[in-house]
């Protein structure tokens, strides 16, 4: 329907308490970038909060052709979003509750990015978040608050840091290369969301022979790094160039990353379209 005729009850739980969780995926040239991973990632979300799926894998995906079609969405996101339904205001839910799903478009190209050329200047900031990150869930006031902190900064992103060590962008996937060439982004945990892009872009590295480190890294690391970059379902990957202040490597795209990229836009393109 139109967005603008679209609605929800004041009294869906997704609404009054964050509760429900989300996916975002990529339109690539009509392409659905990663689909398969992002709907598992769905439907293990919606386990872990004990909300059941509303559709097998097959009817998601008929639907999200069904966006991509009707909208006319070559280059975009489609976003999905499942809350636990409606019901009278209380912690406690009733067991019947229907799940309320919304979906919709967004026409951002997201290969259009004028940060993959020129590199994003990013800052750090303590990660504020609950204790189970590895859920996509809505409730998503600390990175409101991360991502408002770095705009006002005049920044693209924040990396949240726990004690000396970054956890991982308000909405990304941090990396760091080392001056001797190896890829280190943090190992999967409570404590991060499993990015579908960084599912992707570990295993393009490892086809072509890089070397990757998953475990955590200090903020002193990532100054001192040879390059630096983050992905997302929504940016693909961005090179960092500078972070809270100090200029990381050569302050343009690096080799490592211009690689990746490239091989994963590919790989993109490799794709079927819709
Ligand atoms: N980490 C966080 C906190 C995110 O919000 C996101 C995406 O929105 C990511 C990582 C990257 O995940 P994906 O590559 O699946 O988009």
């Amino acid at each position: 329907m139109p967005l603008a005729d679209a609605t929800i009850p004041v009294m869906d739980r997704g609404f009054l308490f964050g509760d429900g969780v989300y996916e975002v995926t990529a339109v690539i040239e009509g392409r659905l970038v990663d689909d398969a991973a992002h709907l598992a990632r769905l439907d293990r979300s919606l386990r872990e909060i004990g909300i059941s799926n509303p559709f097998p894998a097959d009817d998601w995906r008929r639907i999200e052709e069904g966006i991509v079609r009707r909208n006319a969405l070559r280059n975009g996101l489609i976003y999905i979003q499942v809350s636990r339904g409606v019901a009278e205001r209380a912690f406690k839910y009733p067991d019947d509750l229907q799940p309320t799903v919304v979906m919709f478009p967004q026409f951002s190209p997201v290969q259009d990015n004028p940060l993959t050329r020129t590199g994003a200047r990013i800052m750090t900031l303590p990660d504020l978040r609950w204790a189970r990150c590895d859920i996509k869930s809505t409730s998503l006031l600390a990175q409101v608050l991360a991502k408002r902190a770095a705009a006002e900064a005049g920044m693209a992103e924040a990396w949240m840091t726990r004690g000396d060590t970054i956890t991982e962008g308000a909405s990304s996937t941090a990396y760091i290369v080392t001056q001797d060439g190896a890829i280190i982004t943090r190992s999967l945990s409570h404590e991060i969301l499993p990015g579908i892009t960084r599912r992707t872009i570990l295993r393009i590295a490892g086809e072509r022979g890089l070397r990757i480190v998953e475990r955590p890294f200090t903020r002193d690391e990532a100054l001192t790094a040879a390059e630096a970059f983050y992905t997302s379902a929504s940016t693909i990957a961005i090179p960092v160039v500078d972070i809270d202040g100090h200029a990381i490597g050569p302050g343009r795209p690096g080799p490592v990353f211009t690689q990746l990229y490239t091989a994963y836009m590919d790989a993109v393109m490799a794709l079927t379209d819709v």
